[in-house]
């Protein structure tokens, strides 16, 4: 399976990417998580990136498409791989589609997850994270069993820099201006799908376990 997963920010694309990998095993691309990997080890691009990340803001496309095209030539990525929170843009998409060309590795398809814009703002600015493990919660509709710990390993939970409202404002922007109309390019590569991201964490795993045709 190779393949990207579309939604806004608050989607739950990493729940499920996550998921899908605790079940079949395939490599989750997080752009996100790379550039955040690269922001707490203090390098040059983290510094960089972290300017963008803090405003809301993309960092810039050169960047990222680094970041990718490195990942990608990995070993672990030639059984298949999830790209989650990549491409945000157009740009992104078109450089993708000629690196994955490139290396034999074309896309099988990309799954939007849809969530109504108004969920979106709640569940974004209750998202916490575990630090010592990356648990995720939500207190409003996930917390955890005692506030502020993680229930798997006690660790302590933060709020992402970029959860804070201001940010998340301008990411919603930003997914509508930039991102959202990826879905009509995937579209009319005729290898679009998409589930609704309402419901239960395990209710949406089925369904896009359904709608991408795996047992
Ligand atoms: P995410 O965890 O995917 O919501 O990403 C958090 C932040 O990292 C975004 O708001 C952007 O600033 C940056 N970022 C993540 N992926 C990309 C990407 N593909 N292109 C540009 N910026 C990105």
């Amino acid at each position: 399976m190779k393949i990207v997963l579309l939604g806004a920010p608050g989607a739950g694309k990493g729940t499920q990417a996550k998921k899908l990998i605790e079940k079949y095993g395939m490599p989750q691309i997080s752009t996100g998580d790379l550039l955040r990997a690269a922001v707490s080890a203090g390098t040059s691009l983290g510094k960089e990136a972290k300017s963008y990340m803090d405003k809301g803001e993309l960092v810039p496309d050169s960047v990222v498409l680094g970041m990718v095209g490195e990942r990608l030539k990995q070993d672990d990525c030639k059984k298949g791989y999830i790209l989650d929170g990549f491409p945000r843009n157009t740009a992104q998409a078109e450089a993708l589609d000629k690196m994955l060309a490139s290396l034999d590795m074309s896309l099988s398809g990309a799954l939007s997850v849809d969530v109504p814009f108004e969920d979106l703002m709640k569940r974004l600015t209750g998202r916490r994270t575990c630090k010592s493990c990356g648990q995720m919660y939500n207190i409003y509709f996930g917390p955890p069993k005692k506030e502020g710990a993680c229930d798997k390993c006690s660790g302590d939970l933060f709020q992402r820099d970029d959860d804070k409202e201001a940010t998340i404002k301008k990411r919603l922007e930003v997914y509508t201006a930039q991102t959202e109309p990826l879905i009509g390019y995937y579209k009319n590569k005729g290898i679009l799908k998409s589930v609704s991201g309402t419901g239960s964490i395990d209710e949406i795993f089925n369904k896009v376990c359904e709608t991408l045709g795996l047992q």
